[in-house]
Parts: C-alpha cells; sequence; structure tokens
C-alpha cells in the first residue's frame, strides 16, 4: 500500500482525536481561536482527544470529518453513532425503550415501530432546523412545516378524533386503529431531543391548544375550513385567552365582543403572551359580551387585528404574540359550541394542555439529566471527573429518581386516556393531570439547579458546551444547547449497576 509520507513541518500540524488524524492547519480555518490557540496548546503533532472532549462536544468532531486525513495505524476506530438510535446513557431513555429488556404494559409493537422512524425522522429533518431557527428567531422552515403536515404529524400531536378521519398517518406507518394516546406521548416526548424550546412551541404550539375547541365546538363548514387550514400549516392557529389584566383568573378577561343588529360582533381588547400568535391566522379568543358572558370567537387575521412580538427568555421562534383587536366585525357564525358556556370550552381544553406540558417537562428532564451525565463523566476537574465526586453521582441519581417517578405517573394518566371516552377524561382526569403538572414543575426546578451547579459557568452560558434552561416560566420547563456527545470516561465511578457496561456515546 502506498503510505502518505509527511515533512517534520506537517506532522507538528496534525493532532489525533479518537484514533483519528486531522490536519490542524484546516481546523485552524473554521476554530474561533485560529491556528496560534491549536498549536500553542500542546497539542499539535499529539493526541489530543482527552483535551478536545475537555471543551467540545462529539458534535464539534462529527461535523469536521471532511478534515479528517487519515487514522492511526493498528488502532481501532469507534464506529459514529447511528443516526435515530438509542442512547446509551443509563436512564436516558424512558424505561420501555431502555436496552435491558424491560417490559411495558402500555408499549405494543406499532409504538416501538412508531418511535423507530419518528425519531430518525426527529433528528433528520427536524433538529437542523430547530438548531437553526433557535438561534436566529425565525418561524420553522416551511421545508419541516409541510413535511409535518403532510405526514399528518402536527395532526397526530391533537390526539385521537374527528379530525384524523381521512388521513393517512405517517406514511400509513400506522393505521387508524393504532394511532392512541401513547402515540401522541411518543411525539410530544420526542421534541425534547430537538434541545430547543422556543422551537418546538413555535412549530405546534399554537395548533395544539388553539384547534380542539375548534374540532370540537365549531360549526361543521367552519371546522372544516380551519382545520384543514391549521393541519396544512398553510394558515395556523393559536388559542387568545390570556390578557395583561387576566391570567390564571381566567373568568376575569375584560376583552369585549358586542352584538351588532347585523349578525355580527365587534371585538375590541388586547391579548398577551399567545404563542405562534406573530404569525397566527386564525385566533380562538376568548371574549366578554355586554351581559358579562364569555363566549370564544374564531377570529381571522384582518382589518383591526394587530400582533406584535413579545421578548421572552426562549427564542422569538415560538412566535409570542401581544395581540391587539380594534373593532374588529367577527360574523356570528364564528361563535364556537352556541349552547354551551364559552368558560367550559376554554376549561375543557386546559386538561389536554397541561397534560402536552407535563410530557414535555418529563421528557426534557430527562435530557437535561442526560446532558449532566455525559458532562460530569467528560469534564475533569481537580485532576479527576466530576463524576467521581460523591455529591455529584448523588445529584444525578437524584434527577434520574424525579423523572422516572413522573413519567410512571404520566403513562399511568395516559392509559387512562385510551381507555376513557372524552367525558369521562373530563369528569376524572383534570384532577390528576393538574396535580402531576404541578409536581413535575416542580420536581424540574431542582433538577434545573442541579444541573446549572454540575455544569458551572456553562450552566448559564448559550455557546460551545452550555447548558441553556430557564425554570422561569409558568412550566417551570427548561431548555438545554444540543446534547454532548462522548461520554469520555468509562462508568466505572459510578455506582448504578447500569452505568458500569455503558459504552461511549
Ligand atoms: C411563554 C408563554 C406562552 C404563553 N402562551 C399562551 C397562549 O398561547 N395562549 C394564552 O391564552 N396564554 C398564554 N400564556 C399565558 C399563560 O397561560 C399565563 O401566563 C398564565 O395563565 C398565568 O397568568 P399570569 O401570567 O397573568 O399570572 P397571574 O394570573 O398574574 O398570576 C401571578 C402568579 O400568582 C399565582 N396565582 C394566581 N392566582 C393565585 C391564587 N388564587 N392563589 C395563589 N397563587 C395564585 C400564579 O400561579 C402566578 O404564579 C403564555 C405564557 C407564557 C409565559
Amino acid at each position: 500500500m502506498a503510505l502518505k509520507t509527511f515533512s517534520r513541518d506537517q506532522v507538528a500540524k496534525l493532532v489525533i482525536i479518537d484514533s483519528k488524524v486531522y490536519d490542524l492547519s484546516k481546523f485552524a480555518k473554521v476554530h474561533p481561536g485560529g491556528i496560534s490557540v491549536l498549536l500553542d496548546s500542546e497539542i499539535a503533532g499529539q493526541d489530543a482527544t482527552e483535551r478536545f472532549y475537555e471543551l467540545h462536544r462529539t458534535e464539534v468532531i462529527e461535523k469536521y470529518t471532511r478534515l479528517q486525513v487519515g487514522v492511526v495505524e493498528g488502532e481501532e476506530v469507534a464506529p459514529s453513532r447511528v443516526p435515530g438510535a438509542i442512547s446509551s446513557v443509563p436512564y436516558a431513555e424512558p424505561t420501555w425503550l431502555a436496552p435491558g429488556g424491560y417490559h411495558s404494559p402500555y408499549y405494543k409493537e406499532h409504538h416501538r415501530r412508531f418511535q423507530k422512524v419518528y425519531r430518525r425522522f426527529v433528528e433528520d429533518v427536524v433538529v437542523p432546523d430547530a438548531q437553526a431557527r433557535e438561534s436566529d428567531g425565525q418561524a420553522p422552515s416551511k421545508h419541516v412545516v409541510e413535511e409535518m403536515c403532510r405526514l399528518n404529524i402536527l395532526a397526530m400531536q391533537i390526539g385521537p378524533g374527528k379530525h384524523l378521519n381521512g388521513r393517512v398517518l405517517m406514511d400509513g406507518l400506522i393505521s387508524h386503529e393504532e394511532f392512541d394516546p401513547f402515540i401522541e406521548l411518543i411525539i410530544t416526548q420526542s421534541a425534547a431531543k430537538l434541545h430547543a424550546r422556543g422551537y418546538n412551541d413555535g412549530l405546534g404550539g399554537g395548533t395544539i391548544i388553539g384547534l380542539p375547541p375548534v374540532i370540537n365546538f365549531a360549526q361543521p363548514a367552519l371546522r372544516d375550513r380551519v382545520v384543514e387550514d391549521a393541519l396544512s400549516g398553510k394558515r395556523p392557529i393559536c388559542l387568545a385567552v390570556t390578557e395583561p389584566f387576566a391570567g390564571s383568573d381566567v373568568a376575569g378577561i375584560r376583552t369585549r365582543a358586542r352584538k351588532t343588529e347585523d349578525g355580527y360582533w365587534i371585538v375590541n381588547g388586547s391579548k398577551k403572551w399567545i404563542t405562534t400568535g406573530t404569525r397566527a391566522h386564525w385566533f380562538t379568543t376568548a371574549c366578554r359580551t355586554d351581559d358579562g358572558e364569555i363566549v370564544v370567537l374564531l377570529i381571522e387575521r384582518g382589518d383591526g387585528v394587530e400582533t406584535k412580538p413579545i421578548k421572552t427568555l426562549y427564542s422569538a421562534t415560538a412566535g409570542t404574540a401581544f395581540i391587539t383587536f380594534d373593532n374588529v366585525r367577527v360574523p356570528d357564525s364564528h361563535r364556537l359550541g352556541p349552547g354551551t358556556p364559552g368558560l367550559l370550552i376554554i376549561l375543557t381544553n386546559f386538561s389536554h394542555e397541561r397534560w402536552v406540558l407535563v410530557a414535555h417537562n418529563i421528557a426534557r428532564q430527562r435530557v437535561i439529566y442526560e446532558e449532566c451525565m455525559k458532562w460530569a463523566n467528560q469534564r475533569k476537574v481537580f485532576g479527576k471527573p466530576l463524576s467521581s465526586q460523591a455529591v455529584v453521582r448523588q445529584k444525578l441519581a437524584a434527577m434520574i429518581a424525579r423523572f422516572e417517578s413522573c413519567q410512571s405517573w404520566l403513562e399511568a394518566i395516559t392509559f387512562q386516556m385510551c381507555r376513557m371516552s372524552p367525558e369521562e377524561q373530563a369528569k376524572n382526569l383534570a384532577g390528576p393531570i393538574a396535580l402531576l403538572k404541578m409536581h413535575a414543575t416542580r420536581e424540574s426546578q431542582k433538577t434545573a439547579a442541579d444541573a446549572v451547579q454540575i455544569f458551572g459557568g456553562r450552566g448559564i452560558t448559550k455557546t460551545g458546551t452550555s447548558l441553556r434552561m430557564h425554570p422561569s416560566d409558568e412550566s417551570a420547563h427548561f431548555v438545554s444547547s444540543f446534547g454532548h456527545g462522548a461520554v469520555r470516561r468509562a462508568f466505572s465511578p459510578l455506582s448504578f449497576d447500569r452505568l458500569a457496561a455503558a459504552p461511549r456515546v
């Protein structure tokens, strides 16, 4: 075999990472610190694997495979991660997915079939866009929205119901009989893998909470039109309940709807913090009549409707809006559920919304833990990995106990959703779901605090090996930057049984 030859000068510009040889001078072109940082840092011509992973994620090296010039003779090169693969970090997957033969009463073959394909779709199609848009604050890209709609993912995120009629689910991967709230749970919890909280809300947030009142309470002709608009992604919808004056106290809303003699409503008022409101075409809007009654009107974007972005702690991709209605004319046929009190329409919507929030929250706790586990094994402090400190291992164990117990409760409730009618769910599950939301979000705040502790300064910065989180919003959901790669150490310092055998990721 003809071997490539190197001059001594050239060798000084090579570096070994994971038994692969890279050309440092090529790295220098993309490295923020330039060539001098790389040459001065005593890595040139050496095996820099350990130094590299002290400061970088695996994704960094995966991104630059084109800069690889060879491999070290006789050394085994670890295979690259297969896209969509189950994480090999212990407890990074719910137990039904974890390697080791766990049994579940809930998940069947079709759930596994769906999960496998769906995760691959998320990684291939959604994650790259989520990362780009989360940082530039733009709306989710058209090609992603179109694909989500074509596969009817957005429709499935609303759960079982008549809006699914006639729709092919995920290119026929599952049948209508197989679709159930556990498929919805898989989709919802997969969003944590985006590591992009604002993007996720921007992608489906408005539809998931804004469309169900239309599906359940609008007159058929209007319902079909709006469902098609929203689920095709062409004219999105949002839920406009909260106002500057009334948040928790929904019954205290002040947006006025005055009935005219020619069969219209004239709407005046403002709404605050409306997810995807900046881009929405339809607004499921809670209003108060002159009689003091609450009505829900479906308002179309047009004359008198103005939306402005509100800055939040997460990305502007969520499209969070301040909305003003200035003498907006709304046909009476756009009133939802004549005969059903407006407050009831709003309140029946909340349980599913809370279930979605809880599912997101618990999945994100798990993702945060995974980040912490990787970092604690990767980061050396005082000459030892962080994970060798008992206090750090105790925090990781506490995180696992928190999200695993929450997940078990969530799955128990989800199973009830599979068996109960919508009416039974409204009667029996509103309490447990609200309690779980209270419990999970409080538990997640403890995990957020522990995660910041484990990440140190990187716990509050945005770039590099950082962990971003904002435990301050209403459900204390938090976000992390896109996952670490390598677990740079064997898990031997950790005493949990499943850690010992974990391979590098
Ligand atoms: C990012 C984001 C997105 C949102 N998206 C939407 C959306 O799409 N559509 C929509 O309609 N709304 C949306 N909201 C609004 C959200 O639903 C409200 O923030 C929530 O209902 C709480 O209202 P508030 O913020 O006005 O708090 P307030 O009602 O002012 O309450 C302040 C605090 O007091 C507590 N509190 C209130 N009453 C009591 C009480 N009786 N006893 C003890 N404590 C109490 C509350 O829990 C809260 O912690 C969004 C908010 C955020 C932050």
